[in-house]
């Protein structure tokens, strides 16, 4: 009697994820995961999906996301299951929605409002809770989480603009603990954000010296992408060193004309420092950057365009030189009017965005923000960008390189066992795609269009996106670290 699957996805060119060449095969998937890989023809299934002349992939990880809300509040996840995306990493840059022992400050304190700014869903007073909502009420995909030192500044300082106080940081460490029991896959730092700017290194190290217990990662936005950004790798360097655990630096870019064409020498120093220690990256392929609207980010980019505002919701989605104009004021008056807002900035050369993604170890993270009323086009474009864009148009790199990037390299990276690669028992998180046709379609003046190309989504077996529409499955599940990355 022939073999039967659950599900099968026949005559499709598979890419493995592993960067490996692509070949012609059929995939069985039994339950959650892949039972077997090959020439399947005369097996039956209780689903099929044809993916004749269609790619293959490893449904892809954002490695770097701001997703800890939308997770638990539009579970559907359509900006990242539109492009393929079966898994996301939440909790970056400093903030992270849990946990929250007290009641949050309101106004919520930027950048703890890019979350969410009516501080209703920091709701969670220990990263269990948090963890069990996401276990409990599960997304179309699988989430890890890390906690964010900024987060935890805002819980137990008074005053953020001082280092904590020795006290402070054993209240911190407390909570770094109870988050990584409860799995946290690490420490994420902002240090370039005003709550956490005068964190000193010894603060970092000592906040994030219980993931070293857990094999946890500090991955952080740095001090500083501009001008000083080889001092802030040197930083970034002693936290991982002192505490021997992985560093992650989130989307690496250089910004602002004068630090333009720096990633020759950043890159040649983290392939260096790779040699010594334990150092990933990721980066989004955009030349504008995203984040809360401040008036030094506005005064080193080209030109800024306003993502939201809580004061002015009808500036979202217009040029702050145009505001100005309108108010005929100073651009430090603009940016003092509109608060709190967030702006995406064009401030970084084409020339290191190609570089840094080039770049081996690069991995691809979206750093797409959700909740902004008018989104930076990353959070629904990444990834087919990547794909169509940099790999089939521009020949950055090949197809099986690209996707490499954002599936099996990923998942070796943050120690997602059986995630990331197409081979029998691993999970099937699987997407299917028309290399062909993919491209983002979100730009910076229509910023939620969904991507084109993507045929369907698998996650854990169960589709979540098929035929241009999600399904509506919730399949996905909390992701621990399991392992540390591979020497
Ligand atoms: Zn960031």
């Amino acid at each position: 009697m022939a073999e039967h699957f659950d599900l099968l996805i026949r005559n499709g060119t598979i890419v493995d994820g592993t960067g490996s060449a692509r070949y012609e095969g059929d995939v069985g998937v039994t339950g959650a995961r892949i039972s077997r890989i090959g020439a399947l023809g005369d097996c039956a299934a209780d689903y099929a999906i044809d993916a004749a002349g269609l790619i293959v992939a490893p449904g892809f990880i954002d490695s770097h996301t701001h997703d800890d809300r939308m997770l638990l509040a539009d579970g559907g996840m359509v900006p990242k299951v539109s492009q393929g995306v079966t898994t996301v990493v939440a909790g970056n840059c400093g903030i992270s929605l849990a946990p929250m022992p007290v009641p949050v400050s309101r106004p919520v304190l930027p950048p703890l409002d890019l979350l969410d700014d009516s501080g209703e869903w920091y709701r969670y007073r220990s990263f269990a809770d948090y963890i069990e909502a996401l276990t409990d009420t599960p997304a179309a995909v699988n989430a890890a989480a890390y906690v964010g030192h900024t987060t935890l500044r805002a819980i137990v300082m008074d005053d953020l603009n001082r280092p904590a106080t020795a006290s402070e940081i054993a209240q911190m460490q407390d909570l770094v603990a109870e988050a990584m029991e409860a799995g946290a896959i690490g420490v994420s730092t902002g240090l370039a954000y005003p709550p956490a700017k005068a964190a000193t290194t010894e603060e970092v190290i000592e906040v994030c010296r219980p993931i070293a217990g857990y094999d946890g990662i500090h991955a952080t936005h740095m001090r500083d992408e501009g001008e000083a950004t080889m001092a802030s790798l040197d930083e970034t360097f002693a936290i991982g060193r002192a505490l021997k655990v992985q560093s992650l630096i989130s989307h690496h870019k250089l910004a602002g004309a004068a630090a333009h064409g720096q990633s020759v020498a950043t890159l040649r120093v983290i392939a260096e420092e790779m040699a010594r220690q334990k150092v990933s990256l990721d980066c989004y392929p955009y030349t504008a950057s995203s984040t809360i609207l401040t008036l030094e980010h506005a005064e080193n980019s080209g030109r800024t365009l306003v993502s939201w505002s809580r004061s002015r919701p009808d500036c979202a989605g217009r040029d702050l030189a145009e505001i100005m104009v309108e108010l005929n004021c100073s651009l430090e008056d603009a940016v003092a009017q509109i608060q709190p807002a967030g702006a995406v900035y064009f401030r970084m050369d084409e020339d290191d965005v190609s570089r840094i993604l080039a770049f081996d170890p690069t991995m691809i993270g979206s750093d797409g923000l959700p909740h902004d009323k008018f989104p930076h086009p990353r959070l629904w474009g990444t990834f087919p960008r990547v794909l169509g864009h940099y790999s089939r148009d521009r020949g950055l790199f090949s197809l099986e390189t690209a996707v490499h990037k954002m599936t099996g390299l990923t998942a070796a990276e943050f120690g997602f066992i059986d995630r990331g690669v197409l081979r029998e028992g691993a999970f099937a998180d699987i997407t299917v795609f028309d290399a062909d046709l993919i491209r983002d379609r979100a730009t910076f003046e229509q910023p939620t269009q969904r991507a084109e190309g993507i045929s369907a989504v698998l996650v854990n077996g169960v589709p979540v996106w098929e035929n241009n529409e999600p399904t509506g499955a919730r399949p996905g599940r909390v992701l621990r670290r399991q392992a540390s990355r591979a020497d």
